[in-house]
């Protein structure tokens, strides 16, 4: 539920509808906005009786959220998330913001190169897991707490920022002492005990899309990560199991306008996972971007034949060249902007 109180509610009225809702056992969640405040009612499973506070003075009205999910959506935030990292780069706004990378971090060199021929070609966040989440058990599992080092020596190098993925609540704390955001995989979009660690933890998160998840599933799994207190949640469209084995998944372009219209929280887009051959990685960033996604997360390897994982969708850095040269375009092409990477740090 969502009280939205008058333009010239007093402090003190915006003050008394919180306290009333603490007395009805909720919580209360006061949003101060540019033109009116609004307080968010959380804790409420079903419909609240909001009588008791819309007869409170400064009340203009009381809002019942009608969808399962609350805090992520429109109707309880109007305008856009805009989910703001180090260097002044911005994720929701006005600016596509590429990330770029291999699939796992295999070594040193691998990722130093791959770090630097991203940035070259204009990526302005760096991905690369270190902990990987693999079908089978024998599949490379990921460098983990070495990769990890070897991603902060990346972002030392280049200024790149890093996402990367935190596959368990145990491991998170350690994943975010190096990640600039957090991913959520696939594989872990209903793990609610991860959720609600990483909603705990001061760092954006990026939420992939499940294998086989509703959008409205989707949106479910953010809301756990903003019930616990962080806003900055990135939705990602990776693509969904289909029946058709002409791709690796069936990438759902429509699901970015559906959660435009949902969901203020920013989306973007990966290609890579969604069609799982480097020849459709372009053509589908290209239409991502002209669909309005907030971003791309594009798999770029050195060599991409020798990729321990996802080499078969993974761009040469010549293609990632490409793809950036041609988001380029369309971005412009609808008022919008690549997002320039932050100077290297020194
Ligand atoms: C990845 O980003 O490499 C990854 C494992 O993605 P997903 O969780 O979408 O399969
Ligand atoms: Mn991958």
């Amino acid at each position: 539920m969502l009280i939205v109180m008058h333009s010239e509610a007093s402090p003190a009225q915006i003050q008394r509808v919180c306290e009333t809702i603490q007395e009805m056992g909720y919580t209360p969640r006061p949003m101060p906005g540019k033109q009116r405040t609004t307080v968010g009612l959380v804790g409420n499973d079903g419909r609240v009786d909001g009588s008791r506070l819309e007869a409170l003075p400064g009340v203009q009205e009381v809002i019942h959220v009608s969808k399962p999910y609350k805090q992520v959506s429109r109707e309880w935030k109007p305008e856009a998330t805009v989910v703001r990292l180090p260097g002044g780069i911005a994720i929701g706004g006005e600016a596509v913001v590429v990330m770029a990378g291999p699939c796992s971090v295999e070594s040193e060199r691998q990722i130093l190169t791959a770090a630097a021929q991203v940035r070259e070609a204009g990526a302005a966040v760096l991905r690369a897991g270190a902990f990987k989440p693999r079908s089978s058990p024998y599949s490379f599992q990921g460098l983990g707490v070495e990769g990890l080092k070897l991603l902060a020596r990346a972002r030392e190098e280049t200024g790149l920022l890093i996402v990367t993925e935190a596959m368990d609540a145990e491991g998170a704390d350690q994943v975010a002492e190096v990640a600039d955001i957090i991913q959520v995989g696939a594989r872990n979009m209903q793990n609610y005990s991860l959720l609600k660690k990483v909603g705990r933890i001061d760092k954006p998160v990026l939420l992939k899309r499940g294998l086989s998840a509703t959008i409205q599933e989707l949106l479910l799994s953010a809301e756990y990560i903003l019930a616990e207190g962080n806003p900055n949640v990135i939705l990602c469209e990776r693509g969904v199991r289909g029946f058709d084995s002409a791709t690796r998944n069936l990438f759902d372009l429509s699901a970015i306008p559906v959660v435009k219209a949902a969901s203020h929280l920013p989306i973007v887009a990966d290609p890579s996972h969604g069609t799982g051959h480097r020849d459709m990685v372009i053509p589908m960033a290209r239409a991502a971007v002209a669909a309005g996604a907030d971003g791309l997360l594009i798999e770029v390897h050195p060599h991409p034949d020798r990729a321990l994982s996802d080499g078969a969708q993974s761009l040469y850095p010549e293609q990632f060249t490409q793809l950036m040269r041609e988001t380029r375009i369309i971005a412009e092409a609808i008022g919008r902007r690549i997002a320039t990477p932050a100077g290297a740090r020194t």
